[in-house]
């Protein structure tokens, strides 16, 4: 549980984040909260020569409206989305699960950037922001660029985001007085999921659809399509959870089988539907 010897740099802005990466090239690494980069160095499945630290930038910890959209700096931690009242008046269901990540000590160091580059499939957050239609900006040597949610997760623990990008922001549509539901079925409070179900309800009127993507169930966060699919099609929730588990790969391990994450999904999609239709 040691990592390999490795070499810190601090960033002091965007800009000298950038510079230090393109540097140090593939040996190089970011590190914002370490909450999910440091285990794997521990493990010796990460193996970076340098740490780019940035941690401390002062310009990318922030909440703030923009339009028809809220914009979060990467850097804005798991602890202050799920306090924040803007959040979780325009955004609620990403409040609320930035609540459910792990554990206080988790919450307090992990930074929402982290998180989705990171590109756990396990992960709680990137499924949220599948769900909401996000889109992330990314800050690179040839300047930045939009990457919407559904392009961010491209394989295992692998994201569009380059090695020589930073994540800067993540942009989220205000969707205040939709109903929303996140799911989360853990063997222990503070667990990652087993299965987690994020869930939006669309606009009324034919605006914005709804929502539905899936934690741990494939090599990636993925969205619900099926489940989606049926809704758009006029689909109950009954017969639209019935295909939660339509186009995934569910894992098997220690907790569940592939089949029994597939019944999960399919239960945990009708209970997300039910009380989103709440409102
Ligand atoms: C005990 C424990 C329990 C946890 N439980 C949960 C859970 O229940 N649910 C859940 O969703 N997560 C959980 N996590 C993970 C946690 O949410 C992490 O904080 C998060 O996944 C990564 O954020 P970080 O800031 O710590 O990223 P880091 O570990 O610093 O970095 C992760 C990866 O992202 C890259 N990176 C970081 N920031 C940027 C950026 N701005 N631009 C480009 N690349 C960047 C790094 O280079 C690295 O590859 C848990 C972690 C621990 C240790």
């Amino acid at each position: 549980m040691i990592p390999v010897a490795f070499d810190y740099e601090r960033a002091t802005s965007v800009d000298h984040a950038l510079g230090l990466l393109a540097e140090h090239g593939d040996e190089a690494k970011l590190i914002a909260g370490g909450h999910s980069l440091l285990p794997l160095m521990k493990l010796r499945l990460a193996t970076p020569a340098v740490l780019v630290d940035i941690a401390r930038l002062p310009d990318l910890a922030f909440i703030r409206e923009d339009g028809d959209e809220i914009a979060i700096g990467a850097l804005t931690r798991h602890h202050t989305v799920n306090t924040s009242e803007l959040l979780a008046r325009e955004v609620p269901l990403l409040a609320h699960a930035a609540g459910q990540v792990g554990d206080p000590q988790v919450r307090h160091r992990g930074t929402i950037g982290g998180s989705l580059v990171h590109g756990d499939p396990a992960s709680d957050l990137p499924a949220v922001l599948l769900a909401l239609g996000a889109r992330v900006i990314v800050t690179g040597p040839s300047g930045e660029r939009s990457i919407p949610a559904a392009e961010l997760f491209t394989g295992f623990l692998e994201t569009a985001v380059g090695e020589d990008e930073l994540l800067t922001e993540v942009r989220v549509p205000r969707l205040a007085g939709l109903g929303w539901s996140f799911q989360k079925f853990t063997q222990r409070a503070c667990d990652w999921a087993i299965v987690g179900v994020a869930a939006q309800a669309g606009e009324p009127g034919g605006g914005r659809g709804p929502g539905v993507a899936l934690v741990n169930m494939g090599a990636t966060p993925l969205r619900a399509t099926g489940v989606e699919g049926a809704l758009a099609g006029g689909a109950d929730a009954a017969e639209a959870a019935a295909l939660a588990a339509e186009g995934t790969e569910a894992p098997a391990d220690l907790n569940a089988s592939s089949e029994f994450r597939e019944h999960l999904a399919r239960v945990l999609v009708r209970r997300a539907l039910d009380e989103a239709a709440e409102g």
